[in-house]
């Protein structure tokens, strides 16, 4: 039987495309094709490419320059890049990298193996769709199929896109308005993905709270999609990413509070406390009403976690807009943020607003501050924590040192324990946390195997 073909996919950006390209592998894999084992070169390498974060063009066009002499020592290798640059560069990708033989976009995902094909009788090509299908979209049956980098935690992807404007964001222009997959298909996934032992679901999209407006023409879906996967047996946490502050409903907190396997973790992305800036980026919120939602959340759900993203020196943030950020970050009393310094991403609103751009070193020396104060907050939360139990879902051996495994708490905070011999991945224990780090807690593994902290209803499905 002759060897089957083998790939590769890099990827590059969040969670969403992480999820993207374990489908995409999945598509892969029904063609036959195997993916690359460690050390081997790949037949085909793709790249799922990501706009938001900073210098991407730089990353995928290094990485492409890399493979110019493998591709030209072995002409029957493909290259395919996918994703948002894709979407946003599409002939310019070619131009740059002529050795590059397929570019296709965010909404073509799954023509990928088909456009490989025809690019070897047909020769190097650009398909790039300008908007989505949402049937197709909404189908998304390769999400069956993915090649899933964990065998107990899985992500699903409950919409494509996004209906807001936000100024800074290149998402909307390359990925499209919000599309909804069906509710009950997710149930049906989710359903699939516990049978196959899979005990943590994180649930994906660019803004959850809104899932299924777009399904209704009304009301958006998602505390009805958290109580649903909160049926299901088996599934012992469910979380997700991320949910707008503007469209946080008092039915989310309810549906967050009252569903047992629905883990206490909130990301809530702040952005800026100046309501000034908030306005000028879109956001659709003021600072006391995001402090109102968020107080709403802590005081509904017991020990929820909360973290948050945060942009420095967006173009004519003053002194006083960013001190203003620094006393609602205080207010807010997050456990772990994300802050990014302001860089212009090309096809955005904000990209143009290049007469109130701030000066380098001062959004640098706002983000060493706002760093400072964020790391101060981590790491009293994590203190916070020495003595106490928690249930941690066993990830395996940790990334710097193979005697120490890792794992996650309800609250999605990251433990480092000595494992016994016969821990296994995706075991649910008890560890008792003996020391908070400012990134994660440190515990000791407790003989006592705990079982789940909760029990789940037996799930009634729709069939
Ligand atoms: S909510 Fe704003 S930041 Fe998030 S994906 Fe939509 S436009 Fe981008």
């Amino acid at each position: 039987m002759p060897e089957s073909r083998t790939f590769s996919i890099r990827t590059f950006g969040c969670q969403m495309n992480e999820h993207d390209s374990e489908r995409l592998a999945g598509l892969f894999v029904a063609r036959g094709m195997r993916p690359v084992r460690e050390g081997e070169s790949a037949d085909i390498v793709i790249f799922n490419t990501c706009t938001i974060r900073e210098n991407a063009d730089l990353k995928l066009y290094s990485a492409l320059g890399h493979l110019k002499a493998d591709k030209a020592r072995r002409p029957d290798m493909q290259i395919a890049v996918g994703g948002c640059m894709a979407q946003k560069d599409q002939e310019r990708i070619l131009e740059r990298a002529p050795w590059v033989d397929v570019v296709f976009g965010t909404h073509n995902l799954a023509e990928a193996p088909a456009l490989l094909e025809r690019a070897t009788r047909e020769g190097p090509l650009v398909d790039i769709w300008p908007a989505p299908d949402p049937e197709a979209t909404r189908d998304m049956a390769p999400a069956l199929y993915a090649v899933r980098e964990s065998d107990f935690a899985a992500w699903m992807t409950i919409q494509t896109g996004c209906d807001n404007t936000c100024a800074y964001c290149i998402v909307p222009s390359v990925r499209g308005g919000e599309i909804s997959r069906p509710l009950e298909d997710l149930v049906r996934e989710a359903q699939l993905l516990t049978s196959r032992g899979v005990t943590e679901i994180t649930v994906l999209g660019q803004n959850v709270n809104s899932y299924g407006r777009d399904l209704t023409g009304r009301a958006p879906l998602f505390a009805d999609l958290l109580r649903r996967l909160g049926e299901l047996d088996g599934l012992e946490r469910v979380r997700f990413t991320s949910p707008h502050p503007k469209d946080l409903r008092e039915d989310t907190i309810a549906a967050m509070a009252e569903t047992a396997n629905v883990c206490p973790q909130l990301h809530l992305p702040l952005q800026s406390g100046s309501d000034r800036v908030l306005s000028a980026m879109r956001r659709g919120y003021t600072a006391e009403r995001y402090l109102t939602r968020l107080r709403a959340a802590r005081a509904a759900i017991e020990d929820l976690h909360v973290s948050t993203d945060l942009i420095v020196g967006f173009p004519g943030e003053t002194e006083e807009d960013f001190v203003r950020t620094l006393e609602v970050v205080a207010e807010a009393d997050y456990d772990s943020a994300y802050p990014f310094q302001f860089s212009p991403r090309e096809g955005t609103r904000a990209a143009g607003y290049v007469e109130e751009f701030i000066a380098p070193d001062v959004v640098r020396e706002r983000f060493l501050r706002l760093k400072e104060v964020l790391d101060r907050s981590a790491l009293r939360h994590h203190e916070a924590r020495e003595g106490v139990i928690e249930e941690v879902l066993v990830e395996g051996p940790s990334r710097t040192n193979d005697a120490v495994w890792s794992g996650r708490t309800r609250q999605g905070k990251l433990v480092h324990f000595d494992p016994t011999a016969s821990l296994r991945r995706g075991a649910l224990v008890s560890v008792e946390i003996t020391h908070g780090a400012p990134y994660h807690l440190r515990g000791t593994l407790l003989d006592v195997r705990r079982g789940p902290r909760h029990k789940t209803r037996l799930s009634v499905l729709a069939s």
